[in-house]
């Protein structure tokens, strides 16, 4: 099959979260699984092209032209890299936010990038017949389609596929800018793209994406709920039958503690030795106490509340006391960046914090801490408890969405991974901890909860399989007849 693959950000261009992570390692695995995968992104700062595709696309947004250009960058593990340049959108600081402010044109931005996909759709050597779009930020390409485009032959046998990272981020603008973006006054409705006096260009794509997917199986069901729906539970129970979970992978060529670059040593299960020198390192790198008694939590982060520190706040210095130390690396918000400094400041010794986006560091986390904490609200998919099995760090996680999906509870079966608790509540998260400490003072049983995550296996394969499971249920079965390996070649 072709697929268009399209988002706001990819590895190793730009990064935000979890979703660059996806889309910088996915196309591949789709490709090895003999398809044709090509992908597109904004040409943010600092992303360097390699060659001009396209000089000069003009795009109709609203009411003014946009003339663009379509640039290539150096292909990823042979995947094709697109890259949308227009400088006054995407040339900034920072891909969606300043100075903890929206930029105020986000709608223009992505309403561009999503009619982009389009025009560059129809110039690619061959027709799409799946568009794979992420988030809000290319949600409106299947509104698009089946609005602007319907007409257009060329897109009749075009499928779309709207995959969602995080609900809570849904792209919601005023209705004034409706006009602006192109839309049809008449999609503003209640069933269509309005949302509380609002338009919400999430909940659009959601009414017209030919299928849907999120990152886990459990999230997939939590967002038909209240609690999790942030109010597109309704929208996305009518799409039930077309809704699957498919859970992300991990790219093991990054993240392998048998070769991770970053790390002082390395190590396997086999051969545990060099964690105990990477635990080292990271007291080192922290300032904080060296002592084989105190399990070391890791936490890698952004500081929202959807990641459930506010439940750590509660009971953090009781688990310090009672002998844990903590290093903490992240970014965000300030009341719990301003938490874990003054945690730090408290307890120097046992406590370290880093307020940075550092790659680097995180993959010494990963390689040197104990344990590692997700106490999530909500958690789509969560990327840092997959890498840490693999690191041999014991997540400690609150069973929501991908944690529940990807970690087994020790303490109720031998072959689990991790330690879990349901209610979001601090006294529980207290628990879940006291019961990995009891753990970590017997080593043997210590060892053997180590060894059965790092057997675990979440490479992308399996989830590259099911992405294309369902590409083949939405594409039209007489446009794509199955090609043998031998002869699927390359035509974009
Ligand atoms: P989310 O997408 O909600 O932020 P995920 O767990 O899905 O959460 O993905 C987060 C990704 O961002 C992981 O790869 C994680 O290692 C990385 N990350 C988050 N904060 C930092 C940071 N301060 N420094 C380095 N990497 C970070």
């Amino acid at each position: 099959m072709r697929i268009l693959y399209v988002a706001s950000e990819a590895v190793p261009f730009a990064k935000t979260g979890g979703l660059a992570d996806v889309v910088g390692a996915l196309p591949k695995f789709i490709r090895q699984l003999r398809n044709e995968v090509v992908v597109l992104i904004p040409k943010y700062r600092g992303v360097t092209s390699s060659k001009i595709l396209l000089p000069s696309l003009t795009i109709s947004l609203g009411n003014s032209l946009k003339f663009c250009s379509i640039h290539e960058a150096e292909p990823v593990d042979d995947v094709r890299f697109f890259l949308v340049d227009y400088p006054d959108y995407y040339d900034r600081e920072e891909l969606y936010r300043h100075i903890g402010k929206d930029y105020p044109d986000n709608a223009e931005r992505f309403a561009l990038l999503s009619l982009a996909v389009l025009e560059f759709a129809k110039r690619a050597p061959l027709p799409p017949q799946i568009i794979h779009c992420n988030d809000w930020q290319t949600a409106l390409v299947p509104v698009y389609l089946k609005t602007l485009y319907r007409k257009d032959s060329f897109f009749e046998k075009t499928r779309t596929l709207l995959t969602i990272h995080n609900l809570a981020y849904q792209g919601v603008f005023p209705r004034s800018v409706m006009s602006r973006l192109g839309l049809p006054s008449d999609l503003y409705t209640t069933e269509l793209m309005e949302f509380y006096g609002n338009i919400n260009l999430l909940k659009a794509g959601i009414v017209f994406a030919d299928k849907l997917s999120t990152v886990s199986q459990k999230y997939s069901e939590e967002i038909r709920t209240p609690e999790f729906g942030c109010g597109l539970e309704g929208v996305l129970r009518n799409r039930s039958a077309d809704l699957t979970g498919i859970l992300n992978g991990v790219d093991y060529t990054q993240w392998n503690p048998e070769q991770d670059p970053w790390l002082v040593a390395n190590y396997s299960a086999e051969d545990l030795r060099g964690k105990e020198q990477c635990k080292s390192d990271l007291l080192d790198q922290f300032g904080i106490q060296n002592s084989r008694d105190r399990p070391l939590i890791g936490i890698i982060s952004r500081m929202a509340d959807q990641k459930g520190f506010d439940l750590l706040q509660a009971v953090a210095g009781t688990m310090v006391q009672e002998g844990f130390s903590m290093v903490v690396l992240g970014t965000g918000e300030e009341r719990y960046t301003r938490f874990f400094l003054s945690l730090q400041q408290q307890y120097p010794a046992f406590v370290g914090a880093k307020i940075s986006y550092d790659e680097w560091l995180a993959h010494k986390i990963e390689g040197g801490a104990d344990l590692f904490l997700m106490p999530s609200r909500f958690e789509p998919c969560g990327l840092n408890q997959i890498y840490s099995l693999k690191y041999g760090t014991v997540p400690v996680v609150r069973a929501t969405g991908g944690l529940d999906d990807t970690i087994q509870d020790y303490s109720k079966s031998p072959n689990g991974t991790g330690f879990k608790f349901d209610a979001y509540s601090p006294d529980e998260l207290l628990a879940a901890a006291r019961r990995a400490l009891e753990v970590y003072r017997t080593p043997a049983r210590w060892k053997e909860l180590i060894r059965n995550g790092m057997k675990k296996d979440f490479s992308w394969y399996r989830s590259a399989q099911q992405y294309v499971e369902l590409y083949r249920e939405v594409v039209d079965p007489t446009e794509h007849p199955r090609v043998e390996a031998s002869s699927a070649k390359s035509t974009y």
